[in-house]
């Protein structure tokens, strides 16, 4: 397949590791350029600037093909150095970079300086037109269907990329709810020119995680989500479990604080789960699209597997219907 998001960044399938945090890794990165999409690996997952330093280094040793990093910039618990962040992807000589969560115009001119090519991932046209405006390259569009913050207008991706389509010029990857190649073909359907997958990725053999998360994306229905931090206005879809339960209780009450959430949804409890698979440990991000996850191949199977099975359904059944 050949699409304004592969030729931009020199790919050979539209498939895109979303960033995730905790599991941006560098070898399951690597092992989605080396199959042909495009790794990510997420700058705050690393401890310190060195670190995330070190793992762009770890990902280069693994890989010669492209890859990006994500930088997400959400409130948090306690203050990030972004500015630091930066300065290592810069001197890396990062190519491509996904920011999320705020605006990335603080950051643009450095990235454009660089000549680095800026994905945006928002959840409406409005943050999309902006973030076109500013000069980003290409941006992600996250559905209301999707793992981590789905922002707070709650729409879905069949509407969200029409509309996004329609008013941009710069390429867009449809992200949120993809998991099989009848997701990429609907994308492509509906005005995106790539995927972007995360959940479905966690359930791969290169995954840095524990098997027990793996096991319970497989074991997953639809509905195996929950969304929290609504009433911060900074939404996040994570697995329905035990604490996830407790915080949506929690905010029922109306007049709950960050500082008492803390504690139940600080991302580094959550980073436990992966680590020793204890599903109960702490929140761990996860989207709809578990319901359609049924087996953990490797990277480079389950990109294979989308891409042939939305080529046959293009030519298939799509070109099929036509009389
Ligand atoms: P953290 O431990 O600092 O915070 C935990 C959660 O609470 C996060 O969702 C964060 O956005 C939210 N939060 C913190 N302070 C808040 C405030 N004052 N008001 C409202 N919400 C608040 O975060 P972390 O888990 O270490 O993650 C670091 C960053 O990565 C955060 O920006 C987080 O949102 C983001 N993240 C991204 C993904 C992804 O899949 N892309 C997944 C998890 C977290």
């Amino acid at each position: 397949m050949k699409t304004p998001i592969t030729e931009l960044l020199g790919i050979e399938h539209p498939v895109i590791e979303g960033g995730m945090q905790w599991v941006g890794r560098a070898g399951l990165a690597a092992a989605v350029s080396e199959a042909g999409g495009l790794g990510i690996i997420t700058a705050l997952t690393h401890p310190t600037p060195e670190a995330f330093g070190e793992e762009i280094a770890a990902v280069r040793r693994l890989t010669e093909k492209p890859f990006g990093v994500n930088l997400t910039l959400l409130p948090t618990l306690k203050p990030v150095p972004y500015e630091a962040y930066v300065r290592v992807m810069l001197d890396a000589g990062i190519t491509i970079v996904e920011t999320a969560g705020r605006s990335p115009e603080p950051f643009m001119p450095a990235f454009l300086a660089a000549g680095i090519h800026v994905i945006h991932k928002c959840t409406s046209v409005r943050h999309a037109l902006k973030a076109e405006k500013l000069g980003c390259a290409a941006v992600s569009v996250d559905g209301f269907e999707c793992a981590g913050h789905p922002g707070e207008d709650d729409i879905p991706a069949l509407v969200l990329l029409p509309l996004a389509s329609d008013v941009l010029s710069i390429p867009i990857i449809a992200s949120g709810g993809y998991g099989d190649g009848r997701g990429l073909a609907a994308a492509l359907a509906l005005g995106a020119d790539a995927i972007n997958m995360g959940t479905r990725f966690l359930a791969t053999r290169e995954a840095e995680i524990h098997d027990n998360v793996k096991q319970a994306l497989v074991a997953a229905d639809e509905r195996q989500t929950s969304l929290i931090l609504r009433t911060f206005h900074n939404t996040a879809r994570i697995y329905k479990n035990r604490v996830a339960e407790e915080v949506v209780a929690l905010e029922k009450r109306g007049d709950v604080t960050i500082e008492e959430l803390a504690p139940l949804v600080s991302g580094m409890r959550g980073a436990e789960v992966y680590k020793t698979g204890d599903l109960d440990a702490g929140v761990w991000t996860a989207g709809m699209v578990a319901g359609l996850i049924h087996d953990i191949p490797t990277v480079q199977e389950l990109v294979h597997r989308i891409v042939a099975e939305a080529e046959a359904l293009i030519r298939e059944r799509l070109c099929g219907v036509l009389i």
